[in-house]
């Protein structure tokens, strides 16, 4: 039998599920920035596994698979080990549905592990990592592409040792695609998951779809690849079964590419999500407001689309990235 777990204002038995919080910063009215929580505490003792949504207020799948994991599927009576779910870990960018705090315009995901003495986001980045995430044993940060886009998990490379070497156990678990790179690729730094291996934890970013609408068979995968790393971890019977709700790209995606355009106007996919590209061949094409075609947007390199990003519309700007290529090599 296991001991009561404590964590932020959680107080729970084994084999029980509590609610409670994080207390973070404070708001200009005074009001506290407050991380919520649901814990599920097994009756058997095991690993501590997070698994966080909402880091980017506006991405929302992980909300549907961590409310579905947390009252549908997990039986705290029959789990080993406490899964602390965090279905909205920035709750200030949550409150605006956006990707930045509106306060200081601070990405959260290229902060961590956060300052406390720092801006707003540091603050708020400081406490949830090293209230919540550090304690942990394994960690899964769910984000979410646009609209159809294919799901995949970043692993990270540069580094050794057990965190980095676990990421594997989680990524081959989780069973959808895998997207392999070196932090900081595509000023991609100071990620959740980044501050995660550095302290010696092995963690995921795990990258669904729907933005900020949830689509099922996202949700449906998400919430098995949850599942199947707690099958890994020992916290539940069985072994991980594969992901057939999604398309599984084959091998690593370690070429990585953002396609960006030069010119503005209305974005027009030309190829089917999740299709195999060519290099040379064209990806999208913009036209401006008259209907002329001012730009056609082709792929550097052999691979597959993965998403096109322009969110919520179909419009963009000179420097917007219109497409995901990612290539096995
Ligand atoms: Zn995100």
């Amino acid at each position: 039998m296991s001991q009561p777990f404590e964590i932020g204002t959680v107080r729970v038995g084994p084999g029980n599920l509590g609610t409670g919080y994080i207390d973070s910063a404070y708001l200009r009215d005074g009001t506290r920035v407050r991380i919520p929580l649901v814990v599920a505490h097994g009756a058997a003792p095991g690993p501590m596994l997070w698994v966080g949504s909402a880091v980017h207020g506006d991405e929302i799948p992980g909300c549907e698979v961590i409310r579905r994991l947390m009252r549908e599927r997990l039986d705290p009576r029959a789990l080993r080990g406490t899964v602390v779910a965090a279905p909205v870990q920035h709750p200030v960018a949550f409150l605006t549905c956006a990707r930045l705090t509106v306060h200081d315009g601070v990405n959260i995901n290229r902060v961590f592990p956060g300052d406390a003495a720092g801006t707003l986001t540091q603050r708020v980045a400081h406490d949830l990592f090293h209230q919540g995430v550090a304690r942990s044993d394994a960690v899964l940060d769910i984000h979410s592409n646009a609209i159809g886009a294919v799901c995949f998990n970043i692993v990270r490379t540069g580094g050794s040792g057990p965190a980095w070497d676990g990421q594997w156990t989680l990524a081959n678990a989780f069973g959808i695609s895998v997207s392999v790179g070196p932090v900081g690729q595509l000023g991609l730094a100071g990620t959740l998951q980044d501050a995660a291996i550095q302290a010696g934890k092995p963690a995921l970013t795990v990258e669904l779809s729907g933005g900020y609408v949830w689509e099922e068979p996202s949700v449906r995968a998400g919430l098995l690849g949850v599942l199947n790393v707690m099958k890994a971890l020992g916290m539940l019977d069985g072994a991980p079964e594969p992901q057939t709700e999604v398309p599984v790209i084959p091998g690593r995606l370690t070429n990585r590419r953002y396609l960006v355009c030069d010119k503005g106007g209305l974005v027009r996919p030309l190829r089917p999500l999740g299709s195999k590209v060519a290099a040379g061949e064209p990806v999208a094409v913009l036209y401006d407001v008259f209907g002329e075609a001012v730009e056609t947007i082709a792929s550097p390199i052999d691979g597959w689309v993965i998403t096109y990003p322009v969110a919520g519309n179909r419009t963009a700007v000179s420097g917007d990235t219109v497409a995901f290529v990612f290539g096995t090599a």
